[in-house]
């Protein structure tokens, strides 16, 4: 695996490869990877010839300073895990290597009642700090193929919405959420878990397959209070369990009148805030 710090070099080895034909995949991530960070890895290195990751905390989506500050760094460890899954380009570029002094990187885009709801509403700002970096990272890696998670389902539907705004060719592929063996979905903030907290977060993910179980029995809006309610244990604190359609994001009133519903729940677990989202019905 070759390590990149500076864009000009990144760009100018990406450049090389694709004069050579060479299709280009890109993962981007926040680093403290695991498997679920490794899966999208390997499904771009089944599609691509070339697999670029990259590891950047990004300072523009964190609305919350101490999220910022507490996020898990882990990059000896990254480095071994990219390496062993055959990743061939990881970018970890400083701060001022993705927003210089000079450059303008804000994007002027509009996502709507897709950014209004769940994430949205409850981390102002979060969505046009990602879609900024996201497009400043693929303006520098200019890919064939990028590959994301399901697991962040919002960001995911954002990203598809600022691709088609930009008229991009990039093509968005949406890969399945990894979970540990009791169902909690991976996260890099699942480290911070105490020991407590962490047997007791496998509720978020049996939340959801309960819901799933619920469809044909319970309308949406008697599902969300249920859910909510089987949430709010110990001091977990339950943000949102919202069943939206899984392409507009708004709430879906009765299973009939969609074809795609998706449940979506974000928790304060202690000190640590988790998401997860389960597809009831496609
Ligand atoms: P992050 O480092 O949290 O920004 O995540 C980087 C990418 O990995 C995003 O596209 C996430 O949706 C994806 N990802 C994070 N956790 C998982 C998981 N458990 N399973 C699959 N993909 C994931």
């Amino acid at each position: 695996m070759i390590l990149f710090k500076k864009v000009e070099q990144l760009q100018t080895y990406i450049a090389a490869q694709k004069e050579k034909k060479q299709k280009v995949g890109f993962v981007p991530t926040m680093g403290a990877l695991h498997n679920g960070h490794l899966s999208l890895i390997q499904q771009a290195k089944a599609e691509n010839d070339l697999v670029v990751c990259s590891i950047f905390v990004n300072p523009t989506q964190f609305n919350d300073a101490s999220d910022l500050e507490k996020y898990p760094r882990t990059a000896a460890k990254d480095i071994q895990l990219l390496t062993s899954v055959s990743c061939d380009v990881l970018f970890m570029p400083p701060v001022e290597e993705v927003y210089p002094k000079g450059l303008d990187t804000t994007l002027e885009l509009d996502f709507g009642d897709l950014a209004t709801v769940m994430e949205g509403k409850f981390r102002p700002g979060h969505f046009d700090g990602m879609a900024q970096v996201v497009n400043r990272l693929l303006n520098i890696v200019l890919p064939h193929n990028l590959y994301m998670g399901q697991k962040d389902f919002q960001q995911l539907t954002i990203v598809r919405s600022m691709l088609r705004q930009l008229d991009s060719e990039i093509n968005l592929v949406m890969c399945p959420i990894v979970r540990e063996e009791d169902g909690l979905a991976m996260s890099s903030r699942n480290v911070r878990l105490t020991p407590e907290h962490r047997k007791l977060a496998l509720v978020l993910s049996q939340t959801l397959k309960k819901a799933k179980e619920l469809i044909d029995k319970k309308t949406p809006e008697e599902i969300q209070k249920w859910a909510m309610e089987e949430l709010a244990i110990a001091d977990f604190k339950p943000e949102y369990f919202d069943i939206i359609d899984g392409i507009t994001l708004q709430a879906v009133d009765d299973f009939q009148g969609t074809d795609f519903a998706v449940a979506c729940t974000a928790v304060w677990v202690g000190e640590v805030r988790l998401i997860d989202n389960m597809v009831l019905k496609s």
